[in-house]
């Protein structure tokens, strides 16, 4: 199996170079040549193995550079009992006979991106292992929240690789600060910048684009990396939890073997998503997904008019880690959706570029809804549908998952999966809201929502407050520099 660029500019290479290489250097994705199919008797012989083995023999079809033992070792060492709480590693809950929750965040941080942050590490180390790279890799993170802990958790303690996070001072959450602020590790870096999400993205962005910056790593045999869902490494691991998903329904015959479902997919980047689209392209027997976006829902109009366009308030939400406006991964849907016509795609996206908008032609639309439904959800519904999803079924939604949940709600589908992509406990007050209390204290908030629930606290949240600040480090946007190469000893 080889990988291709979006773009059409560069040559094809295999994934352990993929993966190392994380974006394609002169712009654009990598994404797979072809979509390998699972067949009805592959698929079958599935349907009662574990978590585990169900993601050997989709990583084996798209590693095909990686050997068996690799591929045991590495998903050995992501998805083990030490990692995950519950063996399913993404269980199901059933709300109704049409409407089934997959929690995606039983991993260390009570985020979905465990799903995906605890295996990318393990197949980067490995991938350079293929290569023979030596150099050092440092991964770089911008981060509004949820990503920076994940990818600290991922990363820490692996060998060869340091992880520097830079999260906006003012704007992540008490909970997501203490649970950063608190990694152990010998190679993980917190730092805090003065400013907000954006200068810390155009910050990290400034530094992958210098080129003296880079040649004087690159002299040291360091070299820099990022952690974010453009990476096929991270796509990957979570085409998996889909086919779980089918395969759990089948085996509490909630489904028949081959009955098709929907899932509703709670939407930032697109990463979530289009892992769906792809398993589906493999074979799951899928009808639609639901795409749900919370008030900034320029994917919803985008799947109405075909209109991408950035030209509009940015709304902060009390669902953040949706709260994006340019969603990098539908950047690989497109391709797939205009038969692979990188001349289109560059068409479209140096025009984003320009002018901050593009449209789609009407074929590529029409081919796009065929697939994927749209749909928002207001700040007042969030809060609504978490309260009445909590007095119907006694089920306590975060507020990311309740989006998805509404958005579901309003279609008349059938059988719907949402993905849950983060525990309640991690957006206490809001969701302590829902549930139609008040506090400002994000701990107490917790601990309120235990008491209300009777569910357990979640790990990655219970005692955190009592837990040693390890990072203290901070700094401006015109000091990140500096202060990579401070924590590098350069
Ligand atoms: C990252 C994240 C999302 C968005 O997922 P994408 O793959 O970026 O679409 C949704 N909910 C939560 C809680 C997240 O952390």
């Amino acid at each position: 199996m080889k990988y291709i660029s979006t773009r059409g500019n560069y040559e094809k290479v295999n994934s352990a170079k993929a993966i190392t290489l994380g974006m394609v250097p002169n712009g654009g994705l990598f994404i797979p040549e072809s979509i390998p199919k699972l067949n009805t008797e592959e698929m079958d012989k599935m349907i009662n193995t574990s978590y585990q083995e169900i993601t050997a023999n989709i990583f084996n079809k798209f590693l095909t550079d990686f050997t068996n033992d690799e591929i045991e070792e590495v998903i050995k060492k992501a998805y083990n009992n030490v990692n995950f709480d519950d063996e399913d590693l993404t269980p199901i809950k059933k709300l109704n006979d049409n409407l089934y929750i997959m929690e995606l965040w039983h991993g260390p941080t009570a985020a979905f991106k465990d799903m995906a942050l605890q295996m990318l590490p393990h197949l980067l180390i490995k991938s350079k292992e293929k290569l023979n790279a030596k150099e050092e890799t440092v991964i770089l993170v911008a981060t509004s929240g949820d990503t920076g802990k994940a990818a600290l958790e991922g990363f820490k303690n692996i060998e060869g690789i340091k992880i520097i996070v830079f999260y906006p001072e003012e704007g992540v959450s008490e909970v997501q600060k203490l649970q950063m602020n608190t990694t152990n590790g010998n190679n993980t870096y917190v730092v805090a910048l003065k400013g907000n999400f954006d200068d810390c993205q155009t910050g990290v962005k400034n530094i992958f684009s210098d080129n003296e910056f880079k040649a004087k790593l690159d002299a040291e045999n360091i070299k820099l990396s990022s952690a974010n869902s453009i990476n096929w490494g991270r796509l990957l691991p979570q085409i998996v939890y889909y086919f779980k998903a089918y395969f759990d329904l089948v085996k509490k015959g909630e489904i028949k073997k081959g009955e098709k479902i929907n899932f509703s997919v709670p939407t930032g980047n697109f990463g979530n998503i289009l892992a769906g689209y792809y398993a589906k392209r493999m074979g799951l027997p899928v009808n639609k997904f639901i795409c749900a976006s919370n008030e900034n829902k320029i994917l919803t109009d985008f799947f109405e008019t075909g209109i991408y366009d950035t030209k509009r308030e940015f709304h902060k939400t009390m669902s953040p880690s949706m709260d994006i406006l340019i969603s990098s991964n539908l950047e690989r849907f497109l391709f797939e959706m205009t038969d692979k016509n990188s001349e289109k795609l560059n068409g479209w996206y140096d025009k984003l570029q320009k002018t901050g908008k593009f449209q789609i032609d009407e074929e590529s639309l029409k081919k796009m809804k065929e697939i994927i439904i749209a749909g928002f959800c207001d700040e007042k519904e969030t809060l609504k549908t978490i309260n009445e999803t909590y007095n119907k079924y006694n089920y306590v939604l975060d507020t990311h998952t309740s989006v998805a949940v509404k958005v579901a709600n309003d279609l008349k589908l059938g059988k719907i999966i949402v993905n849950s992509t983060a525990s309640p406990y991690k957006f206490s007050t809001n969701v302590l809201k829902g549930l139609g209390e008040k506090m400002q204290d994000e701990m107490k908030a917790v601990e309120r929502i235990s008491e209300i629930s009777k569910t357990e606290i979640h790990r990655a949240v219970e005692g955190i407050d009592k837990k040693e600040i390890i990072h203290k480090r901070k700094t401006t946007q015109n000091e990140m520099k500096k202060v990579v190469l401070e924590i590098l000893g350069k």
